[in-house]
């Protein structure tokens, strides 16, 4: 599955890392991809924990494509 990032909709408050991996922050605690600094990164269907931090976000800045 694709995943998508709107960092101007992050609100910093680093819920996402704490259930995937998949998800970094930047110097002001804004989300970013671990492995890209692109806006879009795919990761298995199966990665059930970046699924679960894509649901969780309460701003929807992450999206599943
Ligand atoms: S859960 Fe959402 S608002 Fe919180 S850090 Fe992650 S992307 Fe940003």
């Amino acid at each position: 599955m694709k995943v998508s990032i709107v960092s101007d909709k992050c609100i910093a408050c680093g819920l996402c890392q704490t259930y995937s991996p998949f998800f970094d922050y930047d110097d002001n605690g804004i989300v970013t991809f671990s492995q890209t600094d692109q806006s879009v990164c795919e990761t298995s269907d199966d990665d059930l924990d970046t699924l679960t931090a894509v649901k969780a976000c309460p701003t929807k800045a992450l999206t599943i494509l």
